[in-house]
């Protein structure tokens, strides 16, 4: 990793994000489990998905304001290689293309982790998750119509998926509540056309508690083998439960 210095570092001080928290993990998902990584979360997001695991990133968005510099050294300070630029949507976030150019320039690993709803329009990073949103994602009941029609409207989008998968080495993580859920995710893959490789497709459970995630894991994992996906873990609430800053 390159050193970062205020003094000599292109100028960059008007540029501002708005992030809900910064801190330092293991990632917990895809196919870097397990890597040590400072995690950038920032807020607001375009979905409204009823089982939001950060709703204070979407839902009810928190945080503050930050320039990319005071971003940068906290991500510094942190000292891991690898970066995850996560949300809420970060895709959204003004000045995101700014803060992911930075990042890497600095020479670390970035992760994008965005739902497919935003093009990358030129975004740079070394591997995007993309987390397409199936039906069950939909918040009807909880929000108005209006509501949920953008939610419905929003969720998928084969060609912006498309334009990430040719964009950026990727991975794409579908999160599953039953087994009706697969023939969706299925008819979403082959929306997306091409040759996409099963491996590079994680089915994720639902779920924020080690109970639901085993009670799913029981059926999926034969999914999983039967099929040739990966079983998407969820190593974050299995070490740490569904806690903030994890
Ligand atoms: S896309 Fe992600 S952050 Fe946004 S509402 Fe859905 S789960 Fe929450």
């Amino acid at each position: 990793m390159r050193g970062f210095d205020l003094f000599t570092f292109p100028p960059f001080g008007f540029s501002i994000v708005r992030i809900a928290e910064i801190f330092n993990s293991l990632q917990g998902e895809g196919t870097l489990l397990g890597t040590p990584s400072t995690f950038v979360r920032t807020s607001g997001c375009n979905l409204r998905c009823v089982w939001c695991d950060t709703p204070y990133a979407s839902w009810e968005p928190e945080g503050s304001e930050m320039e990319v510099s005071e971003i940068l050294g906290q991500i510094e300070a942190h000292g891991s290689r690898h970066v995850v630029l996560t949300g809420g949507e970060p895709m959204m976030a003004r000045e995101v293309h700014v803060l992911a150019d930075r990042i890497r320039e600095t020479g670390h690993h970035l992760t994008i982790e965005t739902a497919g709803t935003i093009a990358p329009e030129g975004m740079a990073c070394d591997l995007v998750s993309l987390s397409p949103k199936l039906a069950n994602s939909s918040p009807i009941g909880k929000l108005p119509a209006a509501w949920v029609e953008r939610h419905e409207a929003r969720r998928w989008q084969p060609g912006v998926v498309r334009d990430w998968m040719q964009a950026a080495a990727c991975q794409l993580m579908f999160v599953i509540c039953s087994e009706d859920d697969l023939g969706e995710m299925e008819s979403m893959v082959g929306e997306l056309g091409g040759d996409i490789d099963p491996h590079s497709i994680f089915l994720m459970p639902e779920g924020v508690t080690n109970e639901t995630l085993r009670e799913r894991a029981a059926w999926l994992i034969d999914v999983c083998r039967e099929r040739g996906y990966r079983y998407g873990h969820r190593l974050q609430i299995e070490l740490f439960g569904h806690t903030r800053g994890t």
